[in-house]
Parts: structure tokens; C-alpha cells; sequence
């Protein structure tokens, strides 16, 4: 017992001292989407559920939440299973010290709460901790005993603001609301009004699909009363496009991969059409139907250090659905570095629409990925009169900021009056982050994972300002060094980085 209570202390040390680091300095800006992996992200990748390792997944696909199932043991450590039994021990009647004598499929610790809480604000900026808290087989006293436990290592891990409590316990949720009022809370079980929910404090309702099947009713006073809605588990499509069709906020899935799919395939639905795409899942060049090269060492205008290769599977590449481009240290026609650069120029062009491009950026100082496009008249009207827009721009030795950009003749950054702002990342290396603009007659709007961070308006001048009534065509490349990636030097020992993309998605209005 004293070992564990200078354990607790140390801990609860160190993650005041910040060696824990138990928050990102980034903001907690939850992902705009409806997914909610259920016990994480665990089927697709066969982890075991409730597992730290299905967490992570959960974060890596950036769902806007994930679920797990808190017991309590015969000793009162908080631990994560779903279950009443871990290993056919029956938790609530052993000690933590025997559970954990056993561990889970892929070889982890059966998880504490505080290390599940832990894991789930390391790296995390997006997606929201979905704490089902179950009810004690033991007395009702002590399933809300579990719960005072769980709120209090929620406050104390600072964890507040990412958590949702959930439970098929009505008492147990009306005990978390008077401790903590205001604290999003879910019903699990199904038999209770949205406006009795409303009247407990209570502030989603989170049951069986079916239930909202037989009381369609319950979905519009639901949104009357600003009750969340979350449906569980919805693991086929078209369940999940009856409740996408009913504009849930959540869905509880075992299949976030799926619903993920659907949630693009919805933008359809809202007026997109998606009109030209590369999902990258064949294998070896990119797609020559797709996909050109602009090789040599023209160096992009921005004297920028490597050489672009054309056919070249060792700079650009397809394999296990995502497309590679390599920056390697290797000497080409006087550069130091080969690289890629792909474009669709004299493929596809666009004018308008909302184009997407999921990826993950090379780290290290000297590199400067680029998703981007151009006007298709550069070569008759010349840059800058024939317009660029940087969808995402980023450069290694400024590793927390995504900027996007429009360069014009009146506005370029020759002249200095480009118009780009900056959305900052905490993990543009560790996970795929969605890129996209949304274009119109009337706007350009920047964004990251749905969240607009620039918006340049038409202001109706000229074609000097707004050259963007034009089909432009796509760019993805990955320089090193050069006016701007460059101006930290380059650091050789990041070689070869990579950018990878899994997929290009191109939207227009039906
Ligand atoms: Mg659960």
C-alpha cells in the first residue's frame, strides 16, 4: 500500500513538473468529425480493445473521440476492460496486483485509468477521451464511488476539457453532474426522454440505434433542447447513413475506417461531387494517367538545393495506399539532393471546388514540402500574374506551423504582399493531417482537418489581385533548402525524409 502511495505521489510529481508532459501546449481544438471509435480504434488493425495501442490508433485516425470502459478492482485501483472479468478474474473481487500478472494480446499492461488518461493527452490535440464508467455488480454505492475516484484523477491529470463520461447508470451520470456540473455527459441506456435528460443535468443521449429507429421523435426535441446525440455501435453503412442523414454529432463505431469513407463520401451529399481523386492504392510510379514530373534542377526559382527526378520510384513512390516522395542526400547535376516533384499539368485542372489532400510531413530542418497549385496559363501569362495558391506550405525549422497562401500579381511575395496565414500543428510528422481549400467565385478559405485559418475574399478588382476565375492545376514536391526552406541551413542527417500522401481529393458543386 505505501509503495503505491509514493508511486501515486511521484507520478502526480512528475506530471506537475512537467516530465510527464501530460499536455500539448498545442490548443485542444476537437476534429471535426462525427467518429467515435469504440474501445479504440482496435478491429482494422487487430489490437486488443480498451487497449493503449487501440487509443493511439483512435488519435492516429484523428476521431473525434474514443471510448473506453472503467472498472474498479477488489483493492480500488481504476482500471480499463470491458469486461467484469479480466482473464476470467473477476476484477471487482482482485487485487490490481494479480490482474496485472496477466497482460493484454499484444503484450501491454492491462491499463490503469491514469495511464489511459496519460496516453491519451500525449500527442493529442483532437480527439476526445469517451469514458464509459460501469456500473458496480457489486452495490450501486460503490459504482458511484467509481465514479467520484474517476472525476477526481480526471481533475488532478487535468484532463477536464477532453473527457466525456458515459455510463448505463442514470445514478451514476446524476453523480458526475453534481460533482462537476456542466461536464459533457452521455445516457447509455435508452429509456430516458431528451427532455428528462435535460432536466438531470444530463447533456447527450447516447443509445442503441434502434431506439432513435423507434422514437424519431426523441432526435428533434433531442436538437431542441441542445441534447448531443451518439448512437452505439454502429459498425454497418447503412445504419450510418441514416444517423449522418439525421445530422448526429457522434457516431460509436467499431468502424471508424468505414465511417471515415462515408463521412467523404457524405460530402456528396452536401452539394460536392467528387470530381478527380487519387486514393494512391496501386503500387510502384504514380499513376501516369494522373500524375507528371517536373524534373530537373531548375531549383523552383527559390535557388533551392535538389534535383527533381522523373520515373524514379526512389523519390516517388506507391506502396500500401500512400504516395511517397523521397528527399535523398545524393549529387545530381551539380545539386546535393535528389527529390520529386508531380504535378497534374496537362492531366487535370480545376477552376473552384474543395480540394483535399490528407498527408504526412518530412521532418528536419532544410526541408519544404508543398501542396500547391498554379494557373495553366504560367507559360503565356508568367508567374506571379497567373496565380498561385498554397494549399500547404510548411518548412522543417518552423515545425509547428501549416501555412497557406495565395500569390497574384498584385499580390506575391516578390513584392512582399502575398495574403498567407499560418494554423498551428503540434504533429505534422506523427499524424496525417487533411489539407484542403475551399474555392469559390467569391472566396479562397484555408484549412486544416475542416478548421478555416485563412480566408481571402474576391474583392472584385482586377485579374491582378483575383487571378482565380481560371483552371489551375495541381502540385505536390518536397525541396530542400532554398529561399525559404533553406534559410536555417540544412541538417544532413534527416536524409532520406519523406512526405506522405494518402490521398488528393477534388470536389466541385453539382
Ligand atoms: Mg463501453
Amino acid at each position: 500500500m505505501i509503495r503505491i502511495t509514493v508511486c501515486f505521489l511521484l507520478l502526480t510529481c512528475m506530471a506537475s513538473c512537467g516530465i510527464l508532459k501530460p499536455r500539448s501546449k498545442a490548443p485542444v481544438v476537437f476534429a471535426n468529425n462525427i467518429v467515435v471509435a469504440h474501445r479504440g480504434a482496435f478491429k482494422k488493425n487487430k489490437l486488443p480493445e480498451n487497449s493503449i495501442a487501440s487509443l493511439k490508433q483512435a488519435i492516429a485516425l484523428n476521431c473525434t473521440g474514443s471510448e473506453f470502459d472503467v472498472r474498479m478492482t477488489s483493492d480500488d485501483s481504476l482500471i480499463i476492460n470491458h469486461d467484469p472479468a479480466f482473464k476470467k478474474l473477476p476484477i471487482e473481487q482482485t487485487t490490481y496486483a494479480e490482474l496485472i500478472k496477466h497482460s493484454l494480446s499484444n503484450g501491454e499492461k492491462l491499463p490503469t485509468l491514469r495511464e489511459y488518461l496519460l496516453a491519451g493527452m500525449e500527442n493529442n490535440t483532437a480527439t476526445r477521451l469517451i469514458c464509459e464508467i460501469k456500473p458496480s455488480e457489486i452495490s450501486k454505492e460503490r459504482g458511484k464511488q467509481i465514479a467520484a475516484k474517476t472525476v477526481a484523477l480526471v481533475h488532478a491529470l487535468r484532463a477536464r476539457e477532453r473527457v466525456v463520461y458515459i455510463s448505463f447508470d442514470y445514478d451514476i451520470l446524476k453523480k458526475i453532474v453534481a460533482l462537476d456540473p456542466g461536464v459533457p455527459t452521455q445516457y447509455l441506456n435508452g429509456d430516458r426522454s431528451p427532455e428528462q435528460l435535460k432536466a438531470d443535468g444530463i447533456t447527450g443521449a447516447d443509445y442503441h440505434y434502434s431506439v432513435f429507429k423507434k422514437r424519431p421523435e426523441w432526435i428533434a426535441s433531442a436538437k431542441q433542447l441542445n441534447i448531443a446525440l451518439n448512437a452505439w455501435t454502429v459498425n454497418d453503412a447503412e445504419t450510418m447513413e441514416w444517423l449522418m442523414a439525421n445530422d448526429f454529432e457522434f457516431i460509436t463505431t467499431n468502424e471508424p475506417e468505414l465511417l471515415m469513407e462515408l463521412m467523404q463520401k457524405t460530402l456528396t451529399r452536401n452539394g460536392w461531387k467528387l470530381v478527380w481523386s487519387d486514393e494512391f492504392n496501386d503500387q510502384g510510379e504514380p499513376d501516369s494517367t494522373k500524375w507528371g514530373y517536373h524534373p530537373g534542377a531548375h531549383g523552383g526559382g527559390n535557388n533551392e538545393l535538389q534535383y527533381y527526378t522523373a520515373n524514379d520510384t526512389l523519390n516517388a513512390v506507391v506502396a500500401n495506399g500512400v504516395l511517397k516522395i523521397i528527399a535523398r542526400k545524393e549529387i545530381r547535376e551539380n545539386k546535393a539532393y535528389t527529390s520529386s516533384k508531380l504535378q497534374t499539368r496537362n492531366k487535370a485542372a480545376f477552376t473552384y471546388g474543395r480540394i483535399e489532400v490528407r498527408a504526412k510531413l518530412p521532418a528536419g530542418r532544410g526541408t519544404w514540402p508543398a501542396i500547391w497549385m498554379l494557373g495553366t496559363n504560367i507559360d503565356s501569362s508568367t508567374w506571379p500574374a497567373c496565380g498561385e495558391i498554397d494549399i500547404m506550405e510548411h518548412v522543417g525549422y518552423e515545425k509547428d506551423s501549416i501555412y497557406g497562401t495565395i500569390h497574384s500579381d498584385a499580390y506575391n511575395h516578390i513584392k512582399g504582399t502575398q495574403k498567407g496565414k499560418a494554423i498551428y500543428t503540434a504533429d505534422p510528422y506523427s499524424r496525417f493531417h487533411v489539407y484542403a481549400i475551399e474555392w469559390s467565385p467569391e472566396k479562397i478559405d484555408f484549412m486544416m482537418d475542416g478548421v478555416v485559418y485563412n480566408h481571402i475574399r474576391n474583392e472584385h478588382l482586377s485579374v491582378k489581385e483575383w487571378p482565380f476565375d481560371a483552371p489551375f492545376y495541381l502540385i505536390l514536391n518536397l525541396a530542400i533548402g532554398g529561399g525559404w526552406g533553406g534559410k536555417k541551413g540544412v541538417d544532413d542527417t534527416i536524409f532520406p525524409a519523406t512526405m506522405e500522401v494518402d490521398w488528393v481529393r477534388v470536389f466541385q458543386t453539382k
